[in-house]
This record gives structure tokens, C-alpha cells and sequence, in this order.
């Protein structure tokens, strides 16, 4: 090579991110890059000059191509198993001049989308951290991701999105970590990282807390925007475990724990209860038996209409009494139930209680009492959902209009034009619909133009704050006042005070739910509430 080509792609190769050597005919290193030196621990003048027969453990055939796994000699004695790729060079008239060898990661280590490390070379650099680390007596850390609502991006808006949402995803994760972590992809929607060289728990808390702040932003997917979030587990070598098993157990196990506590948050490995993984089993089996022992009642939480100072609407929300684990709030068991598609038998009973329920009070002879149930995505997307629902009005004898459905955003992205028809057809059977939790998915107003609904419930976030921060009682009205223009009603949820009801009574929304005005109640505290109001002639609050 003539010289000056040559310094030019030495400059070149030292910007690669893999070892790389070349040596002569002979098998004599004649150049070596700076990463072949931090991998190995040697100098460059130990390296230059000496032969590959001193570095790798399996013969190298200089004048063929090949690749596989070669042991590697490291100074310090040790020796790695690495994927080595040798490419010999040859002169225009095919003479044999020298021969690359590059030594880069395993293809079979490497997750084909993000073209990160897979579980398998996670699990091996662990190892490598925990042998080092045991006789450095260094701390480390092990995060372990799993992304909050993935599933229902895949499932809502295709795998293509998912496929692009998981590479930003990466993107925003490796600009959130230090260049000598690791990170990792392990499963559908699971990210591990691996963070060496860290003095505290703080420190570990500190990137992960950067990662969770990286997703603030949304994401863009073809024309939609999505906000998205992660839910972080950490454990802590050695204090949560000095192998690699109980590591990412302990991790998972946390993370799982931040995910019941409402997601996009970080939790600590507990050590001494280790339980995540079991409970998550327990509910699963105990689910199963849950509905034939009975076990499930609804409670009904009050809306207050703002204009009549009236309450016509209960919102129906499920509990589970479990024998032996008490009552058991949704948030842990409805993903539970989607997972494993439990989710349409229990929202078939849902409806078929509050029908019920609606019925009972009416032959009670209180004044019409409309009943608002959730349904999931799997119970609104199922083929035959409208048959069933009509087959329930009519066996109840229930009158359409007093039933609502809540849906999400969401549930109607993945397959718009089918959704709006199967709105269109609820519509017509007469019973009302309501986008729930809004402003927490899509959010796009635009969209609900096309879809034929009577309610939009903003969700509790906007209120939380909406004391303190002027941008989301400006929200809150700019919303309210949007919907109108759709002739749509807006109800504010997670209203908890005085001060909160007093500022919506001066915006422009329709009707308030929350614990300031009523917890959700069962239905013998419907009754009675129900009688309390009809002393006074009216549901009248004021
Ligand atoms: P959601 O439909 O948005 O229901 C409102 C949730 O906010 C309820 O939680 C309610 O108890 C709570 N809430 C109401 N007022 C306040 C307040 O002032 N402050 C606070 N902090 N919270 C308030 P819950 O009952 O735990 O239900 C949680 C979620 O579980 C529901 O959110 C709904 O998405 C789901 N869910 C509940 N019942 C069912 C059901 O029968 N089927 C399905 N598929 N999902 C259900
Ligand atoms: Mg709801
Ligand atoms: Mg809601």
C-alpha cells in the first residue's frame, strides 16, 4: 500500500468501533487499531511486530476468507471467545498482499432490528461483569426496560410501527445511557442494561431516570404521533444478588412493581421479597377461577352534572374480592386478564351486571339511572361484540340508551374505518359512547371528528395540576371547548377538591366524576344515595 493511502485508512480504521488487525504475508502484525488494545490490554508496541499465533488460540488461515469464534489471549492471561472475520487483501493482478482481521460481534449475538446485543451476549457480558467485579470489588447495575402499552401500539396500528417504534425507542435509550454501557434487547418490548463502573445506587437511579425522561417527547409513527412510556427495574451487584440468575430476577421483579404502581416509573430491587414473578402467577391462576366462585362485584362512581347540579350516570368499575388476597383493583388485574384473554368473559359479565343493575333500579322505581362500562380492547375489536351486546339489552330488557360505552383512543386507531362502523352500529342500537382517558394516547381531535361518540372523559393527569400549572386549565378549556364544536359533552375525571370543582364550574365541561364528590360506591350505597337525593326531589347537588 502506498504510504500515504495508507495513513488515510489508518485514520479510518481507527474510527471503527471493532478490533481490527493486519499483518503481512507471514502472519506479522504490521498495523493495529486502539480497540484491539483496549480489548486485549496491550500496547501497540507489544502488538506491532509480534505474530497472530500470539493472540489467538485456533489457526488462522491467512490467505482464505473465513469467519467463526477464535479464543482470544488477553494481557492480563485471560482469554475471551471472539468472532473473528478474516479478509485477505489481494493486488489487481490477484497477488496475495495481507491479510484484515477484524474481531467483531458474534452475528448470532445480535438482535436483527435494533442490531443490538440479544439476551444470549447480554448474559455473557454479565458474566464477564461478574467475574471482574468479584475480584475488583466493583458495584454495577442491571436496569431492566419494559415498555408500558407496546403490545397495544403492535396490535393497534401493525407491526410496522411497533418494528419503527422499537428503534427510536433504542435510539432514545442510547443516547440516555454512557458509552461504556451496555444495553441490550431481550425479548418483544424488554431492554436490559448493563452499567459498570457506577459508585452509588444513585448513580444507576440517575440513568435510568435519564431514560424515562427521553421518552417525554412523543414519538412519530407514519401519521400519527404516540406518547409512550417505560417502566425501569434496577438491581444492584452485589447487594441484590452475585449471580447472574438472581440479578435479572430481582430486576424484572422491580420492574413489574413499577408497572403496578402505575408504570412509567422507576423501583429498586427488594431483595428480600422476591415475589413479582409469583404474585403475577398467583393472580393469573386464582383469575381463572375467579368469575364461577363469584368473586367480582362492580361499584359505580356519580357523575355531577355541572349545568343541573344532577347526577343521571354512574360509572361502573370492577373490583376483585379474592379470599385470600383482598380486594384486588383493576390496575393489577385487568392486563392480567388481556394477557390471557380472560378479558371477554369477564367483560361479558361487566355488562351483563350493570344491564342488571339498571334494571333493578328502575323496577325500583327510581328515575332513569344511565350506567357507563369500560371495555377493553380485545372486547371491542372481537367479532360478534354487537350481537352479544344487543342479545344482553334484550334478555335484561334494558332500554339502549341508558348503557355507555368507554373506549379508548386507541381502539379505534388500528383499523379506523372498521371502528366508525361498528360505532355507527352501537349508535343506532341507541346506546351512547365515551372516549376515555383522553389526552393520554393519540389525543387527536381531528380523528374524533369521524367518530360517531356522545362523550369525551379528559383524563385525570389535566386535572392534577390544573391548580398550579396555567397551561392545563388552559388545555382543559381549549379541549372543552372543541368538543363542543363536535357536539360532543366533555366530563373531567380525578376531580379531588373544592378549589378543582370551582375552576371547572368556570370552564366550559359538562360533567365532573371524582373522590371530591363521591368515591366509586356498591350498589346498596347507589340505593342509598339514590334515596338520599330523592328526598330532596332531585339528584341536586349544589
Ligand atoms: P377509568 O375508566 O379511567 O376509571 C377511573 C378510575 O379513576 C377509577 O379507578 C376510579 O376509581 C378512579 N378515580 C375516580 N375519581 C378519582 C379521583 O378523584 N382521584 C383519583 N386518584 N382516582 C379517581 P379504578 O376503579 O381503579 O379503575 C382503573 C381503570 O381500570 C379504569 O380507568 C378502567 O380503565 C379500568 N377498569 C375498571 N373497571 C373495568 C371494567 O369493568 N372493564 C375494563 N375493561 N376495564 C375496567
Ligand atoms: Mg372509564
Ligand atoms: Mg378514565
Amino acid at each position: 500500500m502506498n504510504n500515504q493511502f495508507q495513513h488515510i485508512c489508518e485514520q479510518g480504521f481507527e474510527q471503527l468501533s471493532v478490533s481490527m488487525l493486519i499483518t503481512d504475508l507471514n502472519g506479522k502484525i504490521t498495523y493495529v487499531n486502539s480497540v484491539f488494545q483496549e480489548l486485549t490490554g496491550t500496547s501497540i508496541n507489544e502488538v506491532l511486530g509480534s505474530h497472530t499465533n500470539d493472540h489467538f488460540n485456533c489457526p488462522i488461515t491467512l490467505e482464505e476468507p473465513w469467519e467463526g469464534e477464535c479464543q482470544l489471549r488477553h494481557k492480563n492471561h485471560g482469554i475471551s471467545t471472539q468472532w473473528v472475520v478474516i479478509t485477505p487483501i489481494y493486488d489487481d493482478e490477484g497477488m496475495f498482499l495481507e491479510t484484515a482481521i477484524f474481531i467483531c460481534p458474534n452475528p448470532g449475538d445480535i438482535d436483527t432490528l435494533t442490531k443490538l446485543p440479544n439476551r444470549r451476549s447480554f448474559e455473557q457480558q454479565l458474566q464477564q461483569a461478574l467475574s471482574d467485579s468479584k475480584l475488583q470489588d466493583q458495584v454495577f447495575a442491571v436496569l431492566f426496560l419494559d415498555l408500558d402499552r407496546f403490545k397495544f401500539v403492535n396490535d393497534t396500528l401493525g407491526h410496522s410501527s411497533g418494528d419503527s417504534l422499537l428503534l427510536q425507542v433504542t435510539e432514545r435509550i442510547k443516547r440516555s445511557i454512557r458509552s461504556q454501557d451496555i444495553i441490550a434487547r431481550t425479548g418483544g418490548d424488554e431492554f436490559v442494561c448493563l452499567l459498570r463502573n457506577i459508585n452509588s445506587e444513585k448513580d444507576a437511579e440517575n440513568i435510568a431516570k435519564q431514560i424515562i425522561t427521553s421518552f417525554n417527547h412523543p414519538f412519530h409513527l407514519k401519521e400519527t404521533e404516540i406518547h409512550i412510556t417505560t417502566s425501569i427495574g434496577i438491581s444492584l451487584y452485589p447487594f441484590d444478588g452475585d449471580d447472574l440468575e438472581t440479578l435479572i430476577s430481582n430486576a424484572d421483579s422491580a420492574m413489574y412493581r413499577a408497572k403496578r404502581k402505575g408504570k412509567n416509573q422507576i423501583e429498586k430491587a427488594e431483595v428480600e421479597i422476591n415475589a413479582g414473578a409469583f404474585e403475577r402467577l398467583l393472580i393469573e391462576n386464582n383469575l381463572r377461577m375467579a368469575l364461577s366462585r363469584e368473586e367480582f362485584y362492580l361499584v359505580y362512581q356519580p357523575q355531577l352534572d355541572l349545568n343541573s347540579n344532577q347526577v343521571n350516570t354512574f360509572e361502573a368499575l370492577i373490583r376483585w374480592n379474592h379470599p385470600d388476597l383482598g380486594i384486588i383493583p383493576p390496575s393489577e388485574f385487568i392486563p392480567i386478564a388481556e394477557e390471557t384473554g380472560l378479558i371477554t368473559p369477564i367483560g361479558d359479565w361487566v355488562i351483563q351486571t350493570a344491564c342488571e343493575k339498571i334494571k333493578e333500579w328502575e323496577q325500583a322505581g327510581y328515575p332513569a339511572i344511565k350506567v357507563a362500562v369500560n371495555l377493553s380492547a380485545q372486547q371491542f375489536l372481537q367479532k360478534g361484540m354487537v350481537d352479544k351486546l344487543t342479545d344482553t339489552l334484550i334478555r335484561t330488557n334494558v332500554d339502549p340508551s341508558l348503557l355507555e360505552l368507554e373506549i379508548t383512543e386507541n381502539m379505534v386507531m388500528h383499523d379506523v374505518e372498521s371502528a366508525v362502523s361498528t360505532l355507527h352500529t352501537l349508535r343506532e342500537l341507541g346506546v351512547r359512547i365515551s372516549i376515555d382517558d383522553f389526552g393520554t394516547g393519540y389525543s387527536s381531535l381531528n380523528y374524533l371528528r369521524n367518530f360517531p361518540v356522545d362523550h369525551l372523559k379528559i383524563d385525570r393527569s389535566f386535572i392534577n395540576d390544573i391548580e398550579t400549572d396555567p397551561s392545563s386549565k388552559a388545555l382543559t378549556n381549549a379541549i372543552a371547548t372543541l368538543a363542543h364544536d363536535l357536539d360532543l359533552k366533555v366530563i373531567v375525571e380525578g376531580v379531588e377538591t373544592l378549589n378543582q370543582l370551582n375552576l371547572l364550574r368556570e370552564s366550559s365541561c359538562d360533567m365532573v366524576q371524582g373522590y371530591y364528590f363521591s368515591k366509586p360506591l356498591t350498589s346498596d350505597l347507589v340505593t342509598s344515595f339514590m334515596n338520599y337525593v330523592n328526598q330532596e326531589e332531585t339528584y341536586s347537588f349544589t
